[in-house]
């Protein structure tokens, strides 16, 4: 089984939450399991020590962001900052208002959490509509850093975020698809 094939069969599919209609999908089943754990991991690893696309800092969108970001950063021997849901970091912040189907989200990143011209890598859990990674990537923007990519475990193509995302000019690294 390839690494895609073996990664998907650790997601589980949780029918009508958060809302009806909604299929979920679980990575849950995936971090709790070593050794797939470790896969996952490894592949990014792998990935992100090409020089050509080590970052400088890890950027992990909350919340699964980061579980995944966190231990990539550790891996890659570079540092870790969160992006928040609105109003969870203590200290002066940017923030970056979006829209999703019903209402606005509004994620926050620490104005000292990157410096301009750092090398980022952006990393969550799923792409969907794409809003969030865009607005993660819009306040590491505005602090002057580049995002030099953007990784998720899962990209959901039919809601057309991945195809947003890189028609905005965003390289993106997803591992997962789920039509
Ligand atoms: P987007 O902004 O529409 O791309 O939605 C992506 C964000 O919502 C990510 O932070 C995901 O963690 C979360 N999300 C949306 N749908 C799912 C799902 O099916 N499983 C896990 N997370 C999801």
């Amino acid at each position: 089984m390839d690494t895609s094939a073996y990664l998907r069969s650790h997601i589980r599919t949780v029918p009508d939450w958060p809302a009806p209609g909604v299929q979920f999908r679980d990575i849950t089943p995936l971090l709790q399991d070593p050794k797939v754990f470790r896969v996952l991991i490894d592949t990014f690893v792998h990935r992100y020590m090409d020089p050509a696309l080590r970052p400088d800092v890890v950027a992990g969108l909350d919340a699964r962001g980061f579980i995944i970001g966190s231990v990539l950063a550790y891996e890659l021997g570079v540092g870790f900052v969160p992006i928040r849901k609105k109003g969870k970091l203590p200290f002066t912040t940017v923030e970056e208002t979006y829209e999703l189907e019903y209402g606005s989200a509004t994620v926050e990143l620490h104005t000292d959490a990157v410096k301009a011209g750092d090398r980022v890598l952006l990393i969550d859990d799923l792409i969907a509509t794409g809003g969030t990674m865009m607005a993660g990537r819009k306040l590491l923007e505005k602090l002057g850093a580049q995002v030099v990519e953007g990784a998720a475990i899962v990209d959901l193509p039919e809601l057309g975020g991945s195809q947003r995302l890189t028609d905005s000019g965003l390289s993106l690294f997803t591992l997962v698809d789920f039509t």
